[in-house]
């Protein structure tokens, strides 16, 4: 989320941005036919479990993948790095294929035999975010990152896909997996302390599985970052409908400590030895504090299970950043950080977008002729999956921004950073500015993702 950040003017608030520049969520993306576990049942003579689903084809591990997305504003290769095979598998046994269809990147997983869909994952990146950014028109650059499917116990292949702007889905690469491949190469075993900071529910496959991994925190710092995972916990379950699933949620702090404290600043010339290297400045941005050391965050998340990967920097600079399915960060010590935190983990965890907008922004991260694939925003292209189920029949489209429809759930003109032609569903809302709680639109989004984890 490039401008993902929270900017303070006075008393007002605004939150900054979090997206790429390849948004739709058109194009069939199936290879093959779905192998859903529903048609499974149906076609079988008797009663296959779900879990039997998945153990017919993966085991209780992962299968980390770990790529390069070379490219610039006009192209994009993909490079197949390594595979680590990690200890669990923390996702859903049950939602194997991904319906929700959130994120301009997808993995897919066939099996080989007979091109059955077994797994599929949508997600965003940093990449798609800098391709937004006018160092992307004139260099090229590339940047390492990882999807996780469950081991497989056959041969797979894996598909990587991305819309274009346009909303093209295109195969960015294709490849077989052997399970017997004695290439693939065990996780390190790094054997660092785990805090479990809030153990929802044991069975990880139907959980929400967080880690949080300390960027920034020496060794003799470790009790702060201990304390600093307590204040997620509590900021969490502060807000709804987090407050409601508190059984749906573990979260555990991996206590891997950096040789200097703090982070990266470019902006103000310092450079720190630490466990990830992020870094304020990103795509100079001074509020964006992220990193593309992407495999030294995947070996530390790797030693615990995880659905979600969130790093708190050790800082009093305001700053963070969220991307779908890909990581969060925010500062740990800002007096705003619980709503960053909270902010920023919508954006990674729900796949929210930023409600917020600039006037006369020149910069789109939105192609405004095709609907946004977030679900709380809309450019009105495609209404019909969003929230008018929500709407009273009354409330005016667009629906003005005054102080009669304050607390209205409408079309609000404005929102993912565009003054015109893109709609958010409130007028008050965490992915507009501090201080609010969730929409009811955010949070039924949240309470669907919640969901969507724990079958
Ligand atoms: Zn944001
Ligand atoms: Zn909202």
């Amino acid at each position: 989320m490039r401008k993902s950040m929270f900017l303070v003017l006075l008393a007002a608030i605004v939150l900054a941005s979090c997206s790429n520049k390849e948004q739709t969520n058109q194009g069939s993306t199936s290879k093959g036919q779905e192998l859903g576990v529903s048609s499974l049942e149906e076609d079988s003579t008797r009663t296959i479990s779900t879990d039997a689903v998945f153990d017919k084809f993966f085991t209780e591990a992962s299968l980390r993948v770990d790529y390069c997305l070379t490219g610039n504003q006009k192209e994009t290769t993909y490079s197949l790095k390594e595979l680590i095979r990690e200890p669990y598998w923390s996702g859903s046994k049950t939602n194997l294929v991904d319906t929700l269809e959130f994120g301009n990147y997808i993995v897919k997983v066939f099996e080989s035999e007979t091109d059955n869909l077994l797994f599929s994952k949508g997600y965003q990146n940093l990449y798609g975010e800098w391709q937004t950014t006018d160092e992307a028109k004139q260099v090229t650059k590339t940047f390492d990152e990882s999807v996780v499917v469950p081991f497989p116990r056959v041969k797979i292949d894996i598909a990587l896909y991305y819309k274009t702007w346009e909303g093209k889905l295109k195969e960015g690469m294709r490849f077989c997996v052997s399970p017997e491949n004695y290439f693939i190469r065990d996780y390190d075993n790094l054997n660092l302390p785990v805090y479990d900071a809030w153990i929802g529910n044991e069975d990880i496959t139907k959980a929400v599985d967080v880690v949080i991994l300390p960027e920034g925190y020496t060794q003799a710092e470790m009790d702060k970052f201990i304390k600093d995972c307590d204040f997620f916990v509590v900021s969490l379950f502060s807000y709804a409908p987090y407050d409601r699933y508190r059984e749906s949620f573990n979260v555990r702090g991996v206590l891997a400590p950096s040789a200097e404290s703090g982070c990266n600043m470019p902006g103000d010339h310092v450079y720190k030895n630490t466990a990830m290297h992020f870094s304020f400045w990103t795509f100079d941005s001074e509020r964006y504090c992220m990193s593309t050391d992407n495999r030294d965050i995947r070996d530390l998340a790797g030693q615990v299970p995880y659905d979600q990967i969130y790093i708190l920097v050790n800082t009093e600079k305001y700053g963070g950043g969220g991307i779908y399915n890909f990581y969060c960060s925010s500062a740990s010590s800002n007096r705003f950080s619980s709503d960053v935190i909270i902010h920023e983990f919508g954006h990674g965890f729900a796949g929210l977008a930023d409600e917020y907008y600039y006037a006369g922004s020149s910069e789109h991260m939105y192609n405004l002729e095709l609907e946004p694939w977030e679900p709380n925003i809309t450019s009105l292209v495609d209404f019909s999956d969003k929230w008018g189920d929500m709407m009273d029949e009354e409330t005016p489209v667009p629906t003005p921004r005054k102080r009669k429809y304050e607390q209205t759930i409408g079309v609000f003109e404005g929102g993912g950073y565009e003054p015109k032609g893109m709609y958010s569903p409130h007028m008050d809302c965490l992915m507009n500015s501090l201080g609010h709680d969730f929409c009811p639109v955010c949070q039924r989004a949240i309470e669907r993702m919640i969901l969507y984890y724990s079958k």
